[in-house]
């Protein structure tokens, strides 16, 4: 049978408290509703445009590719993830160095054409991986993989370069992985839960998230209230301590 490959349209949301009882379409919007259990979806018009093969796979994979990071997706995840499950289809998004820095391959590999590729997944919270390592690093890899050639015209792992053994040019690193070597707590990127930067505690009103018990010493760096993240708030915030604390004002 001919298989004609389609782009559809649909934003997909929680179900809202007034919800239709059933499916219905707008034609002069040419909208469709879909009222399903769990969630509420408006789709749209459907383009059957063939095979796209325009853009070039170096454009398409010069910035950040983001795959499987809808708000439902992300809420799906989220919940998977807290349930004490790996997500079944991680969001994540990857990079691929390579195209804006070709120097870190060795230049045989680089007059072959080689890439490299860093996924980056997301709600895979250390406790996930705490009970057996090894087999959750493994079920994170497969399930990673799945998403990310959910995206792609043909499985990622056909473009692997291979070890001599044969196994797969891939590393993985769960965030407990990335704890023992690089002490970066949980392994977090953001060192631990990002934070509002203003006050959420009565205790905390009218400081600037930088102080600690020590008086001569301010958090400027990921540990701050609203410190994780490359937004230069701690930064700022432990300068203002300083600047307003007694010490700062004599000065
Ligand atoms: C892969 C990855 C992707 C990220 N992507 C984003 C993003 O897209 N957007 C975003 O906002 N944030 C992102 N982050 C998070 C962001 O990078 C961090 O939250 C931020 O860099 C933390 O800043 P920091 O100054 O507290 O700590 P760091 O940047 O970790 O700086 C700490 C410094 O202290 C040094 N150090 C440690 N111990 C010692 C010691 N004993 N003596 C002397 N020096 C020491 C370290 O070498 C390091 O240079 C990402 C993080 C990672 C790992």
């Amino acid at each position: 049978m001919p298989i004609l490959p389609g782009k559809g349209y649909s934003l997909t949301m929680p179900r809202p408290a007034l919800c239709p009882t059933h499916p219905l379409i707008f034609e002069e919007h040419r909208v469709a509703v879909t009222p399903m259990q769990s969630g509420y979806r408006l789709g749209s018009m459907m383009e059957f445009v063939g095979f796209d093969d325009s853009v070039r796979p170096e454009r398409a994979f010069a910035g950040t590719f983001h795959a499987n990071e809808s708000a439902s997706q992300l809420q799906r995840a989220y919940d998977e993830a807290s349930s004490g499950a790996l997500p079944s289809v991680p969001p994540c998004e990857f990079y691929c160095h390579t195209l804006t820095d070709s120097t870190i391959l060795a230049p045989p590999l680089r007059a072959a054409g080689v890439q490299t590729l860093t996924a980056f997944g997301l709600h895979m919270p250390t406790r996930l991986f705490v009970a057996d390592p090894d087999a959750a690093r493994d079920a994170a890899l497969a399930a990673t993989l799945r998403s990310i050639d959910s995206v792609l015209a043909e499985p990622i792992e056909d473009c692997l370069l291979r070890t001599p053994d044969g196994a797969p040019c891939v590393e993985v690193r769960t965030p407990l992985d990335i704890e023992d070597e690089l002490r970066m707590p949980g392994g977090n990127i953001f060192h631990r839960d990002l934070q509002w930067p203003f006050a959420e505690h009565e205790d905390e009103v009218g400081t600037w998230g930088a102080q600690t018990d020590d008086p001569r010493v301010l958090l400027c760096g990921a540990g701050a209230r609203r410190g994780g993240g490359v937004s230069a708030i701690a930064g700022h915030n432990a300068a203002m301590a300083l600047l307003l604390s007694p010490a700062g004002r004599a000065a």
